[in-house]
């Protein structure tokens, strides 16, 4: 019988991708999702591009009785990856009660019922949020986390440390987080991608929407920051290749073969990009023009982060494959397809 793997967040964008890995390598997906960043109509796409329709509860993770309800009807979960979770840092600020309430509140009613219901496994989105502005670049695993900036981030370094004591209080459980660096692009199928709803934050869906015309040009926050352009430099990682990690993730958890109950990677490419590279870099191999003006700083932005991948490389044999040219290649086909440009 196929493993069965509850997804949260499953329709959400990384989820989404996650989910067409996990049925392309053969597992059973159920989602789990409240909808509330992301639309039913994904798993439309999901089935497109697998042949199959992964299952869909809909419902929010931090109401404890749906949730213990949920488990009591699906016994037969081996495996789950948490991803749903409110994402937004400005609006974390703006509504630290919220973020607490969901992040929190969903992990633990996932935990309190894997040790009810004999569920072993769990993988977890974490980000390189929690290592704050480092003092050493590229940053590995033991490179020390920092206060976080927003509550948002404080969500994720708070996650960890409940799934390290409780992995380690319970001889069963077994966690995995994945400390993400910055996700970007699209299914090579152009079906699924990253659709924000109203204004982005992010910079990736900020430039697709302003080269698709809806938005009029694209603020670059500071051009005065310590590095070789003056442009903030982060770690861009191509989505299907993170969504590839989670299913590494998944397999070492199912085959026993993590060194400890609690262990976090990072999972990025290595590579440091600055803002002004990655927008010349897009101008360039889409052939699109691009309307940007440079502006001041954008408060809590850290200025340069990078990861040192040699741990997760060696340990989960899982490597970033994919190019910044071809990823931004497929956030632009993804925003033509939404947006239905030619
Ligand atoms: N950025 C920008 N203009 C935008 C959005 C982002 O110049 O409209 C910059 C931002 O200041 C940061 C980088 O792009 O240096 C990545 O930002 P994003 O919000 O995508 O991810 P973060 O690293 O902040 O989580």
């Amino acid at each position: 019988m196929n493993k069965q793997i509850l997804v949260t967040g499953g329709t959400g964008y990384i989820g989404s991708h996650t989910v067409v890995e996990l049925q392309n390598e053969g597992f059973d997906v159920i989602i789990v999702d409240d909808l509330s960043n992301s639309s039913i109509e994904v798993l439309d796409a999901i089935e497109k591009i697998t042949g199959k329709r992964p299952a869909f509860e809909r419902f929010n993770l931090a109401d404890r009785e749906k949730t213990g309800a949920f488990f009591e009807n699906h016994q037969n979960i081996d495996a789950i990856i948490h991803f749903a979770a409110f994402k937004a840092v400005g609006e974390s600020v703006e509504k630290p009660l919220e973020y607490y309430r969901n992040n929190l509140v969903s992990l633990m009613n996932l935990l309190e019922n894997m040790k009810k219901h004999q569920v072993p496994n769990m993988v977890f989105s974490s980000s390189c949020t929690v290592y704050g502005q480092p003092e050493l670049l590229p940053v590995t695993e033991s490179t020390p986390r920092k206060p976080a900036e927003s509550p948002y981030g404080n969500t994720k370094a708070v996650s960890e440390d409940i799934m390290r004591d409780f992995s380690n209080a319970n001889e069963n459980i077994n966690c995995i987080a994945l400390r993400y660096f910055n996700p970007i692009g699209a299914h090579p199928s152009a079906l699924i991608g990253e659709l924000p709803v109203g204004i982005p934050n992010n910079l990736v869906p900020f430039i697709t929407q302003t080269a698709a015309g809806l938005r009029d040009e694209l603020k670059i926050f500071g051009d005065d920051y310590d590095t070789p352009d003056g442009t903030a430099v982060r770690d861009y990682i191509n989505v299907v290749d993170l969504a590839k990690a989670h299913v590494v993730a998944i397999n070492r958890l199912l085959k026993t073969k993590q060194k400890a109950a609690y262990e976090y990677f990072n999972v990025g490419t290595g590579n440091g990009y600055s803002v002004m590279q990655l927008v010349k870099t897009f101008i360039e191999v889409n052939g699109v023009d691009l309307k940007y003006q440079i502006v001041g700083r954008r408060a809590g932005d850290i200025e340069k982060i990078w990861a040192d991948t040699t741990y997760a490389n060696k340990e989960l044999g899982w490597e970033a494959e994919k190019t910044l040219e071809e990823t931004l290649e497929s956030a632009w086909a993804w925003e033509k397809n939404v947006r239905n440009i030619k």
